[in-house]
């Protein structure tokens, strides 16, 4: 049964509320996640405790327990000069800056006009209901290792 500190394979697809595809994981490349380790939005993970293998389920995330509503504090626009001028700025392009509580964020590259840089630090699925098909796969439990990491190891969950 799924509950806290297993890791849980998974394939699903996600949509959006207008039935267009975002995201999947197929049933032969599924998801490793660490049960509880807050690596899948909180949302799903609520609504995967309990479940055990073979279990299908559709779940709903409203924002606020997935990507976060849009914050408009996250937009802004900053002078290129700004960036180091030998730095290519493209839309797109992903860097880190620190917010004003000193936390490293990361910002897209929205579009550049003259000399200002439009940038967005929201989540490309900040604000979004999302619809989650989920089917569990395996189940088992972490290895100490994955505990003292906060996430999956292995073929489907993280890489080092
Ligand atoms: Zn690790």
């Amino acid at each position: 049964m799924i509950k806290k500190n297993k890791v849980v394979s998974m394939s699903y697809c996600l949509k959006n509320t207008k039935g267009e595809e975002l995201d999947r994981a197929d049933t032969d490349k599924p998801l490793d996640y660490l049960h509880g380790g807050g690596n899948i939005v909180p949302g799903l993970e609520n609504a995967l405790e309990g479940l055990k293998i073979g279990d299908k389920k559709e779940v709903t995330v409203e924002p606020e327990d997935g990507y976060g509503e849009i914050l408009t504090d996250l937009k802004m626009e900053i002078e290129r000069k700004a960036f180091p001028a030998d730095q290519k700025i493209a839309p797109g392009m992903q860097f880190m800056a620190e917010l004003s509580d000193g936390k490293k964020h990361p910002f897209n590259v929205v579009e550049i006009k003259e000399d200002k840089v439009h940038v967005d630090g929201n989540h490309p699925l900040a604000g979004q209901t999302l619809q989650f098909s989920v089917e569990i796969m395996k189940i088992r439990d972490a290895t100490p290792e994955e505990l003292k990491h906060g996430h999956a190891h292995g073929e489907g969950g993280h890489h080092h």
